[in-house]
Formats: C-alpha cells, structure tokens, sequence
C-alpha cells in the first residue's frame, strides 16, 4: 500500500509500504478515505534528523472504512465509515475506560503515528473509532480525531467564565479550534496572538481581537487593551518557547494558563518566583480525543460550531510532500492541508 514516509529533514516521500493488517484480536483494519497533516507532524519534519523515525509512516489524522475486525470488537464491523483517535490505548485500564486515553496505564505509544497510508492496523478498536455520527461531516470528522479536542481541551482546562478574558497564543488549525469554542463559553474578550497575517485575519472573523506579534510586542499589547490586567484564561497552541512564555506573560494574576501546544525542546526554563507571585494554575498535557466526543458531535450536528473552514488546502496524497511544504512555510493562505489517499 502507498504511504508518506519520513526520510529526514524536510523529506516526505510517498512510498510503497507493506499492507497493513489488524493488529490484535481487539484491533481493526481502516481503509482510509481523507487525512490530514497536523503540526504535530511538522515538528519531526522541520526539527532536526530523528534517526529513529526514518522509513516510519507518518500522520495520525485519518478517517475511513472499516475492512477487518478482530475477534474481540464489539462496536464496529466492516464497511462502517469510522474516524481514527490520533491516540489510541490499551482500551481495557482505568483511565481508558473513562476515555482518558492519553493516560492509559498500559501502552507506551500515545499518537498512532500510521495515519498518512491507505490503509490503517487500528489497536483497541472499540475505544479507538468513532462510527462518524450522521449529521457530521467528512472534514469534520477529520479534526475530531485530534485537533478539534485538542483545541477545546485547552478551552476547557482553561475554565474560561462566562465575561471572563481569554487570550489563544497560537492561530494556526489547533489555535483556530480553541479560538472558535472559546465563544462557546461566554468571554467578554478573546485575543489572537499569531505572527501569520492570514491566520490573524480568519482569528477576526470569528470575533477574536488579532495581535500580530510580528509588529508588537504581544504581551503589552495585551496588558495595553486589559487595563494592564492581561487574561484570566489563556490557551497555548503552538509550543515553541516563545510562544509559551508570551502565553505567561499574558496571564493575570490568579489566572489559568492552559497549555495544548507541544513544547519539543527538553531545555526550556521558566522562572518559577515570577509565576508564583501570580497564585497561577497551569495545565498541559496530551489530548484524549474519545474525552471530548461526546460533547463536540452534538456542537457540530446542530451547527454550533463550524471548524471545517480550516480546511484551506485539498491535495491528492501523491502531493502530500508539496502539503508539508506548504504547510511548514505557512503560505499560500494555509491553514490546514486534507489529503486524498484515492488519489
Ligand atoms: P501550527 O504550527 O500550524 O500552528 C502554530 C501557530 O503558532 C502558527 O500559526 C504560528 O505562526 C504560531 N507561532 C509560532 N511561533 C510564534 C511566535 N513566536 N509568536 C506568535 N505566533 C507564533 O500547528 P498546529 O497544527 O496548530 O499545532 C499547534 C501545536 O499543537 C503543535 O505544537 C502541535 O504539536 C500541538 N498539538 C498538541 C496536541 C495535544 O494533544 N496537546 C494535539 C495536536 C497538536
Ligand atoms: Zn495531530
């Protein structure tokens, strides 16, 4: 079967792999129909050669057709149309049980990284495919399997009161999917900061004020438009340093700093006495997208919430090199890239 390979830095190739096949008796077979290309993916593609990763699959972004089950699965057969959870557990522990995945007890891979391929060996299928609900859409369905409750992970674990202040650091897709939801919740002011124009300009169209951190200092611009105070409830979306510390920076004092982007550098350094002195709440962690189903289908179905403009890019999975470029670049008006595995 086809799939888009890591080779190194800045290299995806698409390749033939061997066929997937179920992987457990509790396991199913998903021919894939649609996926997409997270940033979660571009940090192995920009960062530096992972030698460990070479010749692996990449993506964890998939829906599709069940072909094959396992003996053991109860919830889905062939021929159901199915989204992929980028994370998978044991199934059977406390914490999956409780769709809390990213906590299983027992697996040592959280993110399915085998998602980009026609065809995906699925483990613990009962807890891992959610039978696309009618009512929700293809591109829909695509971001619940991981950045639709990434982003409102971060909304949540960041308690956002109804009047409160919110600020979403970070406007690419996972930023766009707490920016959205946080209007959910009832803030008085929902600040973008991003440094990518376009990523600004669709932050504004939903409501939220856009700082462009490429022209301003974004925490005092902030501060400026908070009576100094900064934000009761802040998102972090997109993990690199920088970003991380201008999402402290923003936070008000007794406020809850959520944190869904993925900080790779082992080396980061905060100072502890300033966040201290602000009597803070911090969280951060890997999402567990089977948590957040049950309230995210409903806000889709009714037409609450309409995350699929996102989608700016559809490619065939034969252009999937060309999708991580463009995507790494952030040009061309990206915001998301969909790939096709038929094509
Ligand atoms: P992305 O890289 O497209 O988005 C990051 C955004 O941050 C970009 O728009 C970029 O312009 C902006 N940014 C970067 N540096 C900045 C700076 N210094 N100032 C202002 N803006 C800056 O990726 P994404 O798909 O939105 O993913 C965001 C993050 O979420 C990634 O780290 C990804 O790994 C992580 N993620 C985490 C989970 C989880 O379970 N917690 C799940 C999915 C993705
Ligand atoms: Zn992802």
């Amino acid at each position: 079967m086809r799939a888009l390979v890591y080779r190194g830095h800045k290299r995806i190739e698409l390749e033939n792999v061997p066929d997937a096949r179920v992987p457990a008796p509790d396991g199913a077979l998903v021919r894939t129909t649609s996926f997409a290309i997270c940033g979660s993916d571009l940090h192995g593609y920009h960062g530096p050669v992972n030698e460990e990763r070479i010749g692996s699959t990449m993506g964890h972004e998939a829906i599709g057709e069940v072909v094959e089950v396992g003996p053991e699965v109860r919830s889905v057969r062939p021929g159901d149309h199915v989204a992929v959870s980028a994370v998978v557990g044991c199934g059977r522990c406390e914490n999956c049980q409780a769709l809390l995945t990213a906590r299983c007890a027992n697996s040592e891979t959280r993110v399915l990284n085998l998602g980009q391929a026609e065809a995906i060996a699925v483990p613990a299928a009962d807890s891992s495919l959610l039978p696309i609900p009618d009512g929700v859409t293809d591109e829909q369905a695509v971001l619940l399997t991981d950045i639709l409750p990434t982003g409102y992970k971060g909304v949540r674990g960041a308690g956002i009161q109804p009047g409160g202040t919110v600020a979403v650091v970070g406007a690419g897709p996972v930023g766009q999917m707490a920016l959205e939801t946080s209007f959910l919740f009832g803030p008085s002011k929902v600040f973008a900061i991003d440094q990518v124009g376009h990523r600004l300009e669709e932050a504004e169209r939903l409501g939220a004020i856009p700082i462009d951190a490429s022209q301003v200092d974004p925490v005092e611009a902030v501060l400026d438009q908070t009576g100094g105070k900064g934000c009761q409830h802040v998102i972090e979306a997109a993990g690199p340093q920088a970003t991380v510390r201008i999402a402290f920076g923003v936070l008000a004092h007794g406020g809850t700093l959520s944190q869904v982007g993925a900080t790779t550098d082992p080396e980061m350094t905060v100072n502890l006495m300033a966040l201290f002195g602000k009597d803070l709440t911090y969280r951060v962690g890997l999402v567990s997208p089977q948590y957040a189903w049950p309230e995210l289908v409903p806000l889709l179905q009714e037409g609450k919430i309409h995350p699929e403009r996102v989608f700016t890019h559809h490619l065939p999975m034969s252009d999937g090199p060309r999708g991580y470029e463009i995507f790494d670049k952030r040009d061309d008006g990206v915001i998301k890239v969909m790939l096709d595995p038929t094509r």
